[in-house]
């Protein structure tokens, strides 16, 4: 019997199998897929990492994120955090730039509002107008993705976990006492089991009946007229919202062009048959976006990429013991948002695993509220 079974190896399943291993636990790992793959919400060159949030508690969790991201980057030796500081752009009167400034500054977080002069200072690759406000905040950066799962997964097998890939879980059998798990020809115990499959949370919890909804997102680059105009420390992140729409953009990392996204609005699918060819109406809306925003990164489209939300109601996570077996604990519906804290959920469920609860407050997420 192991001591802890993981379900799934996204960035969740991931940290969360490192702080088991780490901490001494005998730990296997199940992924459908292989290591890395692209098919779930984990993959890709990078992840927004912030501490603005309209909801304080998210703040108070993500100070605690950052200083376990921080850990892992010196245990592994690897960069995983670049700081950027961001804009948030939205027009006068907005309630939400005006709730994550709440929040911050609840939460003791330095932030500057900025006018139309100030961004064109500090980042004339901006077009705003009047009527439109900007929002400062220092510490917010990206997590380079796909490069988080694989090091996660790297430092849970040195301290001596075990991670099968191409192993789908068919079952849990969780009458028992222990919880029992079931791949193709294949069966297995752990003291603990820990589900953090993604958009397929909802299949394999099926008596649960998760209020959970599938969305398809999509990424895009584009080609700048010059590079070095948007290159980490000459241009930050930054989340331009409308009234309609909230539309976010990088630095250039990873590959070329300026990458951007629609958060959320994205259509209802399947994980399994979910088209993964990315829209040519999409790639235009959001040019033309920048046309009018950032001029300078209107370029041609180079690449983009498809990637699910595993969306609740409230938008807000949920990290929970199966209510009828207090072995089996569950962490899903990140919905769109839930990179940031993977090195803190990892941490938490963990704590769950080996002790039966956390320290940390994770009441915002219990399975009940819904
Ligand atoms: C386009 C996009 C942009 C985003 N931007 C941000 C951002 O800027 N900042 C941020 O904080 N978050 C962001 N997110 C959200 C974040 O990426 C997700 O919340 C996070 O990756 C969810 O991780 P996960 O481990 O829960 O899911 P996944 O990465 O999908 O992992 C679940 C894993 O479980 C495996 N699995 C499922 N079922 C089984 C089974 N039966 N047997 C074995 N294995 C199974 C799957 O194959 C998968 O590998 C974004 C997401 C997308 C799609």
């Amino acid at each position: 019997m192991y001591d802890a079974i993981v379900i799934g190896a996204g960035v969740m399943g991931s940290a969360t199998a490192y702080n088991l291993a780490k901490a001494g636990a005998n730990t296997l790992v199940l992924e459908q897929f292989s290591r890395g793959h692209t098919f779930g919400s984990s993959h890709g060159d990078n992840r927004i990492i912030r501490l603005i949030y309209e909801k304080q508690f998210y703040t108070e969790l993500m100070k605690y994120a950052y200083a376990e991201w921080r850990e892992v980057e010196k245990e592994s030796g690897k960069d995983l955090l670049f700081t950027t500081g961001s804009v948030i752009i939205g027009p006068d009167g907005h309630d939400y730039l005006h709730d994550m400034r709440v929040s911050l500054d609840a939460a003791g977080v330095e932030s500057e509002w900025w006018d139309q002069r100030e961004l064109a200072n500090r980042f004339p690759q901006f077009r705003i107008g009047d009527g439109v406000e900007v929002l400062w905040q220092k510490d917010t950066g990206f997590l380079p993705a796909s490069t988080c799962v694989l090091t996660y997964l790297q430092l849970a097998e040195a301290h001596g976990a075990e991670v099968r890939e191409n192993t789908p879980v068919i079952e849990i059998n969780w009458q028992g006492t222990y919880p029992e798990v079931i791949t193709e020809g294949e069966h297995f115990r752990g003291k603990k089991v820990i589900v953090t499959a993604g958009a397929w949370s909802g299949q394999i919890l099926s008596e649960l009946n998760l209020p959970l909804t599938v969305t398809r997102q999509q990424v895009v680059y584009y080609r700048p007229t010059d590079a070095s105009l948007f290159q980490r420390g000459r241009f930050p992140i930054f989340l331009d919202v409308t009234w309609d729409q909230v539309l976010y953009g990088f630095p250039v990392f990873g590959r070329e062009g300026v990458k951007m996204a629609r958060h959320g609005m994205g259509q209802p699918v399947s994980p399994d048959t979910c088209n993964r060819t990315p829209d040519p109406e999409y790639i235009e809306h959001i040019r033309s976006f920048l046309r009018e925003r950032i001029p300078d990164a209107a370029g041609e489209a180079l690449f983009a990429q498809v990637c699910l939300y595993t969306e609740t109601p409230d938008e807000d996570f949920i990290i929970d013991t199966h209510p009828d077996c207090t072995n089996l604990v569950l962490a899903t519906g990140f919905s769109g948002h839930g990179f940031k804290f993977a090195s803190l959920v990892g941490r938490i469920l963990s704590e769950m695993g080996l002790e039966g609860k956390t320290g940390f407050d994770i009441s915002p997420f219990r399975l009940a509220r819904f």
